[in-house]
């Protein structure tokens, strides 16, 4: 099976969320989402699972509007060599593809749709979602480096967007999505390329000798 098939897998899978609500044990910010929106998030976090398993960066995007998937996402910046494809940055096209197909109006499904994603968006990808309107974003673990949700910056303080600010629930199971990231970082990625720090450090050294 490749591995867009098993994607699509996934993605077929995300049409029925299961209803076993004695499953759920609800605790911290869990207590603020609903049972239905707590599925989708651990759907998020399978997908961002099904990626660490596929040694790609475990970070999964899913974008839901009236109780179906209109996007989804994967980071795929080392796939594409574009800095700017975030797993949030991907399924938000998704969702303007999906619109585009189906003859809805992009704005207005934006306005009713919530964001899973199993990281707090950095800078980047959290004012796209505000520039789109987005109404919820529920996030898992912090982004302590780049987060634009609080972490670092935090683009709902800010006044200069079109749409007012989207509601925000952080920390769900945020250990658990911590823990996938430190496993994928602990191991050597060879999509990698060396930052230039390392380089640099690498260089003075050399000039050191
Ligand atoms: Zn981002």
């Amino acid at each position: 099976m490749t591995s867009e098939n098993v994607a699509t897998e996934i993605f077929n899978e995300f049409q029925l969320p299961s209803t076993s609500e004695d499953k759920i044990k609800i605790s911290g910010p869990r207590d603020s989402l609903s049972e239905t929106e707590y599925e989708w998030f651990r759907k998020t976090v399978d997908l961002a699972a099904a990626n660490l398993e596929a040694n790609e960066v475990p970070v999964a995007c899913v974008i839901v509007y009236n109780n179906s998937i209109v996007g989804h996402g994967k980071n795929e910046v080392n796939a594409t060599k574009n800095p700017t494809r975030h797993a949030e940055m991907c399924a938000l096209d998704r969702v303007m593809q999906h619109c585009k197909d189906s003859g809805l109006q992009v704005d207005k499904v934006m306005r009713g749709c919530t964001l899973y994603v199993t990281m707090e968006p950095c800078v980047m990808c959290a004012s796209a979602v505000r520039h789109m309107g987005v109404a919820k974003v529920v996030c898992g673990c912090l982004n302590d480096r780049f987060g634009g949700c609080g972490s670092v910056v935090d683009v709902n303080q800010d006044t200069c967007y079109a749409y007012p600010s989207f509601e925000y629930v952080c920390n769900v199971d945020a250990e658990e999505c911590v823990q996938m990231m430190k496993k994928f970082y602990s191991t050597a990625n060879p999509n990698v390329p060396e930052s230039k720090c390392a380089k640099r450090r690498k260089n003075q050294k050399v000039d050191q000798k």
